[in-house]
């Protein structure tokens, strides 16, 4: 890896953070007049802990992981955003990610000026290493890996992984947002060997709280110094940090809820790829299945007058005829199903029709 100076941007190097009033007081006090508070509405008149540290102890102790080597965030998409304004010069730096993947690298891309060099996965959504690092130039300070990825749904192999992490001089950010429903362990535990990884983890998915938005960035603490120097004083509310450490006493309950989430995935693959469906389902290690109906459109308005709302995902690259759907509770895997009972005969009879009638036509032509 570069020495980190001469990867973050000068400007965001040489920054003096703002200092908050709760971060210049330090000790014991009992009447607080630093912060330009109201004294009533307790405890909702107080600027919450800009450092999260109670929050931060619980998430190191249950990620076997030190308490500066964390940031915390308005879900991760503030921690991908917070990477790319920390390492790329407007105008002028690349960040390189993989296609198809998660929208959200690309837009805080955009956002920020930052050019967005996609690699395409192979036709199994497979990663190639040595064709990441060749789009990767002087001028490329982040590559983005999300594992397991969204919309596929497969683990990128570790192998590929290793290697980008050990030839890029860069930042390397594996996103692994769905990673308690994958197979494969968490690449936390290479944080000490890699200077350049950053693990991003998220509260919104297993943990089942994506409106108290709470996202993770693990990496070293040089890193996470240079993300807590550009973050807003206050990012993540009292709220948020309260509601997090109960949710987070709660692993029992979450690993439960991932085991059912786990069957239930198996029983919808199952479902759908036999009778009557036929859909193609490609492997998932997540939360979701990426599904091939052909004709993804149809299906997807069918579906929403039944009121079923899935993800349609038939204009993202490589992604044509599918729907990405969420496992739900067995409850709502039943309505799926029963919908795309409902609505799948009849768009198939319109499409032969259709398709003989291009047939009649083309015979026409000739004729
Ligand atoms: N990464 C991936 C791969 C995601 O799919 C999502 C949400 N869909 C996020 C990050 C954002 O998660 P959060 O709710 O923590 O912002």
């Amino acid at each position: 890896m570069k020495e980190l100076k001469d990867l973050v941007r000068p400007n965001v190097w040489v920054l003096k953070p703002y200092s908050s009033a709760r971060d210049e007081f330090h000790g014991k006090a009992s009447v607080f007049l630093d912060a330009n508070e109201n004294p009533w509405n307790v405890p909702y008149n107080r600027y919450p802990d800009p450092r999260q540290a109670r929050l931060k102890e619980r998430i190191a102790k249950l990620k076997g992981v030190k308490a500066d080597s964390i940031f915390l965030g308005n879900g991760s998409d503030e921690a991908i955003d917070l990477i790319i304004r920390a390492f790329c010069e407007p105008g002028a730096d690349s960040i390189v990610t993989i296609a198809p993947s998660y929208g959200m690298y690309e837009v805080a891309a955009g956002v920020n000026a930052v050019e967005c060099k996609e690699v395409p996965l192979d036709a199994d959504f497979g990663l190639d290493a040595e064709v990441v690092l060749a789009e990767a130039d002087d001028r490329t300070k982040v590559i983005f890996l999300c594992s397991p990825n969204n919309p596929t749904g497969n683990s990128l192999d570790r192998g590929s992984i290793y290697k980008i992490l050990r030839r890029f001089e860069g930042i390397v950010v594996i996103d692994e947002a769905y990673i308690d429903f994958s197979a494969y362990p968490s690449l936390l535990r290479e944080l000490d060997g890699f200077p350049n990884l950053v693990v991003l983890q998220t509260l919104s998915k297993a943990w089942g709280a994506a409106a108290i938005r709470l996202g993770m960035a693990f990496a070293s603490p040089e890193i996470i110094a240079v993300l807590d120097k550009i973050k807003y004083p206050y990012n993540v509310s009292l709220l948020t940090q309260e509601k997090a450490l109960e949710i987070l006493d709660g692993e029992e309950v979450m690993r439960n809820r991932v085991e059912s989430i786990l069957s239930e995935r198996e029983r919808l693959r199952y479902l759908l790829i036999n009778k009557p469906f036929f859909f193609k389902v490609y492997p998932s290690d997540a939360n979701f299945l990426l599904v091939d109906v052909g004709d993804a459109t149809a299906v997807y308005d069918a579906l929403l007058k039944e009121g079923v709302v899935v993800r349609n995902r038939d204009n993202v690259r490589m992604c044509h005829g599918c729907l990405r759907i969420t496992v739900g509770s067995p409850e709502e895997n039943d309505r799926l199903l029963d919908a795309l009972g409902r609505v799948c005969p009849p768009i198939r009879l319109q499409r032969i029709i259709r398709l003989m009638e291009e047939k009649e036509d083309g015979k026409e032509g000739q004729a």
